[in-house]
């Protein structure tokens, strides 16, 4: 497929603001917080985004009729990018995930009420709100199936039951997107159903904030319990038992976003590692002049180069109505890792400073490693591309025709 990877003007126009937004207001907030947002609380989350309102860059994914500027997944990957370049880009002009992949989907799935109360007040910043899928073992994670929680039917609405745990953002959240067992047991392929739960809903309750190696995400990440959690049958998201499908409209574009915004911090770790290989000398040179600091400055060049192109693909191929199935997961895959790479060898060049809380790298290193779990961890996506791939392979009972039309 032919992709053209000129962003047209209007997007090109909001990049460019977004990304002097970042640099001029967000970055020096980032600086003063010690790069983690929950250190300024509610209060900076609404200074930031009422400044990117004021500044037209606020809330780019959304439609038009929600208050956004309706950009396609090839204009979100250009301005996302921009936004990443500080860890608080996305809060500033919420887009941060979860909120931003319950946007897309609420778009997609919500009836018309549940989008005036839910989605509405989400897009325009006035709450948070978080998803809840995974769950402690052996409930579901990398594998969905093994779904646990359970709604149970019952006049006029259903009664939900189980534990989630790594749920961003719900400390705070005004409601949960809740995946629960509607029917089958654990192990079956279908038999979810999706819930909107308002968080002051009796029955649900939060556990505990975990103690993780990251703490970028506003809210948290947090263990949920749900005891009989009574909803009527207006929030079930969608229709009963179509959860699993409902899932993929939400993960394939929320783990593209997540990649943008990590190739904006990556991209700004790189900065902050040409600026010390420009200034810094030592062994009668700069250090930019030594072969060993080229080599990491130059493959992180490429790993940047190659995430962009990467993603863009993926986007293009949504764009047009597919489902980028396996575009999605190998962009996941190699941005996971390569944002990875790129913060660890910026580190690397800045030496001892680049470990130390003088300058922002060391959060960053903290911040992007859990990506390589969210969102589908290496192994799952590299198993699933695989099994994708093999589909094609000959076999026994195969004709030439059955086996080159995936190709
Ligand atoms: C920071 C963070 C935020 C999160 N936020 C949310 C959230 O908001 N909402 C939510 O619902 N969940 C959230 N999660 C949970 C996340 O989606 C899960 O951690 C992820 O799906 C993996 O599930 P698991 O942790 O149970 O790992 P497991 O399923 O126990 O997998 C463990 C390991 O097994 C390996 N593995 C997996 N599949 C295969 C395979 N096919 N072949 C070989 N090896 C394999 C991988 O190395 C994997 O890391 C978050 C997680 C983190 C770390």
């Amino acid at each position: 497929m032919p992709i053209d990877f000129t962003p047209d003007d209007r997007v090109a126009e909001l990049a460019a603001r977004t990304a002097e937004f970042v640099r001029t207001v967000v970055v020096p907030e980032e600086e003063a917080h010690g790069g983690v947002v929950a250190v300024g609380g509610d209060e900076l989350r609404s200074r930031l985004q009422k400044a990117a309102r004021e500044a037209g860059v606020f809330a780019p994914h959304v439609s038009v009729e929600y208050g956004g500027h309706g950009l396609d997944m090839r204009g979100r990957a250009v301005v996302f990018e921009e936004a990443g370049w500080s860890l608080f880009g996305p809060l500033a002009l919420n887009i941060a995930a979860p909120d931003e992949g319950n946007m897309h989907l609420l778009e997609a799935v919500a009836t018309p009420e549940q989008k005036e109360r839910y989605l509405r007040p989400l897009a325009q910043g006035d709450v948070r709100s978080c998803f809840s899928m995974t769950e402690p073992a052996p409930g579901a994670g990398s594998d969905p199936t093994a779904l646990a929680t359970t709604a149970r039917r019952e006049a006029g609405g259903w009664v939900v039951n189980g534990r989630k745990w790594f749920i961003t953002g719900a400390d705070g959240a005004a409601y949960t997107i809740c995946m629960a067992r509607t029917s089958g047991s654990p192990g079956d392929r279908g038999g979810a159903t999706m819930f909107l739960i308002d968080a002051d809903t009796p029955g649900l309750r939060i556990v505990r904030h975990i103690d993780t190696l990251d703490e970028g995400f506003f809210g948290g990440h947090c263990e949920l319990e749900f005891e009989d959690v009574f909803v009527e049958d207006d929030a079930v998201l969608g229709e009963v038992d179509r959860g699993f499908e409902y899932a993929q409209v939400r993960l394939a574009p929320a783990r593209l976003t997540h990649c943008m915004r990590w190739l904006g911090i990556a991209r700004r770790a790189q900065q902050i590692a040409v600026d010390r290989a420009g200034e810094r000398e030592l062994f009668g040179s700069r250090l930019g002049d030594l072969g060993m600091v080229q080599a990491m400055i130059a493959d992180s060049e490429i790993d940047l180069a190659a995430s962009r192109l990467l993603i863009w693909q993926a986007c293009a191929e949504l764009d047009e109505g597919g489902s980028a199935a396996q575009s999605s997961s190998i962009a996941k895959t190699f941005v996971a890792e390569a944002v990875g790479r790129v913060v660890d060898r910026a580190l690397q060049v800045c030496g001892a400073l680049g470990v130390s809380g003088d300058i922002l790298l060391s959060r960053y290193h903290r911040e992007v490693r859990p990506f390589r779990i969210y969102d589908g961890p290496s192994e799952t996506h590299r198993w699933a591309i695989a099994k994708r791939r093999l589909r094609q392979a000959p076999g026994p009972g195969r004709t030439l025709d059955e086996r080159t039309q995936h190709a």
